[in-house]
């Protein structure tokens, strides 16, 4: 299989999974790019998969299905745009020749699910929305910090060579403040390195790599010790709160949010 980032508004990429002559879109918040795509690579929508119901992962689902026929699967517990078939966790589609499976990962939104194509070759590969991104976490919109940190877990369980196809180009921002919370990790800033460089060429830093997103991401690494005591002091927390995984978790995506 090949994946294609096709880029879209200021720094979403809309995840084009193709096999031969056809193609599996993930969260096609514009119609326009993907519509190029298959022209170019003469390819055939078979189906449209979507992570959570935010317009600019949805705002084109309802025009490529009218247009192609492909079928829609999305959130059991959202709204999506074009008639769909509702999936959950413990739901396994068969795509194009792969097993796809459905992991909840509530947090971003109250529904959002992940896909995982776990015999992917090379490599595993997780379409995960706004739930992981390189170096960071989405914003917790709908759902709590315990139900993020249990997404996040329930991710960062997947094998380590899992490729994570995360929808923002969102990177070299989330490793900025990634330095300010871990500064003498050195996995950290061989990654920022190798991050700034591809973006200087133009390319995009995605897929990322789930075992060294383990060695790179706070919010994967908000149990590590050096991480737990650099937000406890930047939050001010008491000795109970910085022995609390939540709590904890909680005040690293509130610095993250104030973070300039
Ligand atoms: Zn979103």
């Amino acid at each position: 299989m090949k994946l294609i980032a096709l880029p879209a508004f200021s720094d979403n990429y809309l995840w084009l999974w193709q096999q031969g002559k056809h193609a599996v879109v993930v969260d096609p918040g514009d119609d326009a790019p993907v519509f190029e795509a298959l022209a170019r690579h003469e390819l055939t929508l078979t189906a449209i998969l979507v992570t959570h119901h935010h317009a600019d992962h949805v705002g084109g689902v309802a025009q490529l299905h009218q247009a192609t026929g492909a079928h829609v699967y999305g959130p059991a517990r959202e709204e999506v745009p074009a008639p769909f078939t509702p999936v959950m966790s413990g739901d396994t589609l068969n795509l194009l020749g792969q097993t796809v499976q459905v992991i909840d990962v509530p947090g971003h939104t109250a529904g959002h699910v992940a896909y995982f194509l776990p015999d992917a070759l090379p490599h595993p590969v997780v379409f995960c929305g706004d739930t992981l991104f390189s170096g960071g976490c989405g914003r917790i919109f709908e759902g709590t910090p315990a139900q993020m940190l249990a997404s996040l877990d329930a991710l960062a369980a997947l094998p380590g060579n899992t490729q994570v196809c995360c929808a923002h180009e969102y990177t070299l921002g989330n490793l900025r403040f990634a330095l300010a919370v871990e500064p003498d990790n050195t996995d950290l800033q061989a990654y920022t390195a190798q991050c700034q460089q591809r973006r200087a060429n133009g390319q995009p830093t995605l897929p990322a790599q789930l075992g060294n997103e383990l060695q790179i991401n706070p919010f994967l690494r908000s149990r590590h010790p050096v991480v737990r005591r650099a937000v406890a002091q930047h939050a001010h927390l008491s000795f109970d709160e910085e022995n609390n995984d939540v709590a904890v978790f909680a005040a690293l995506r509130q610095w993250k949010n104030d973070f300039k």
